[in-house]
């Protein structure tokens, strides 16, 4: 089955990467929302005896451009998940307190605890991603970066959490249909900026920007995926995919009972 996991140290080309899901799956779209829902029932599961075995952690990160579909990835992966065994975090522009700490000091407070699995929407690679393109820091900051993060990311690894890291990769073209569905729906005014359109025109950089850190970042302990992310049903088939491979491997387990409760009757 195909995962679009990246491989570490083989070359990463953006361009030579789809964005459409055609090469990927040939068969119909209600097939592949079957096999989605299929799988989602088998996540609940997996999550509640992930929750129940109270040792584990799963960090799954979320990257992509404006209209990339992190929101309605995260939405419909995780509909019906317990969310008490679930915490998202998303990333906004950093307070005075996180910029007056090293930038991964907020990042470390809400990285998932035992039995947890936390979801990242945005992440410390915006220290790699807008900060980069709008000059935030100078470059000679922001290169050590990838350093540091493999080796925090190493650090999570080390101390028993799973990392999946997702780019959701669109075109565009995608990317313009999208904000003219924005435009065009009042209710949808909200997730749009005119500032989004200025950040369109840095396309170009964001793309090298996230090439990079693709390349720098793809580490045998916390892979990158990059989804072809035109389709949201392929997308979020292709997210499912992965998580449930990943849980399946976990093979958490329901814990036996610290108390002997042979011949309990509740009366
Ligand atoms: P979203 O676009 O994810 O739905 P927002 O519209 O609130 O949510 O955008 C969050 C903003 O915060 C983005 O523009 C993002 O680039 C910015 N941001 C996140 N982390 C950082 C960071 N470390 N430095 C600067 N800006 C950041």
């Amino acid at each position: 089955m195909i995962t679009h996991r990246m491989e570490p140290g083989k070359p990463i080309k953006l361009t030579e990467l789809p964005t459409g899901s055609k090469e990927f799956y040939q068969g119909e779209r209600e097939t592949a929302v079957a096999e989605f829902e299929a799988l989602r029932e088998e996540f609940i599961e997996l999550q509640v005896r992930l929750y129940a075995e109270g040792r584990q952690k799963l960090l799954i990160i979320f990257q992509a451009i404006d209209a990339g579909g992190k929101d309605g990835a995260i939405r419909h992966v995780f509909k019906g998940v317990n969310p008490q065994g679930v915490s998202v975090h998303a990333f906004k522009v950093p307070s005075k307190l996180e910029l007056a700490h090293d930038y991964l000091w907020r990042v470390h407070q809400v990285v998932p605890p035992a039995s947890m699995i936390g979801v990242f929407n945005r992440s410390h690679y915006e220290d790699v991603l807008v900060v980069r393109v709008d000059n935030l820091v100078p470059e000679a900051v922001w290169r050590l970066r990838y350093h540091h993060i493999n080796e925090f990311e190493r650090l999570l690894h080390e101390t028993g959490t799973t990392i999946l890291k997702f780019f959701l990769h669109i075109s565009a073209a995608e990317q313009a249909k999208r904000f003219r569905e924005r435009l065009a729906d009042p209710s949808k005014y909200w997730k749009f900026a005119l500032e989004d359109l200025e950040k369109r025109k840095q396309w170009p950089a964001y793309m090298d920007a996230f090439e990079d850190m693709l390349n720098h970042c793809t580490t045998p302990w916390a892979p990158w995926y990059v989804i072809p992310a035109d389709q949201k049903w392929y997308r979020n088939l292709a997210v499912m995919r992965v998580i449930v491979q990943t849980l399946r491997q976990m093979n958490p387990q329901y814990p036996l009972s610290q108390e002997d409760l042979s011949g309990v009757v509740v009366v």
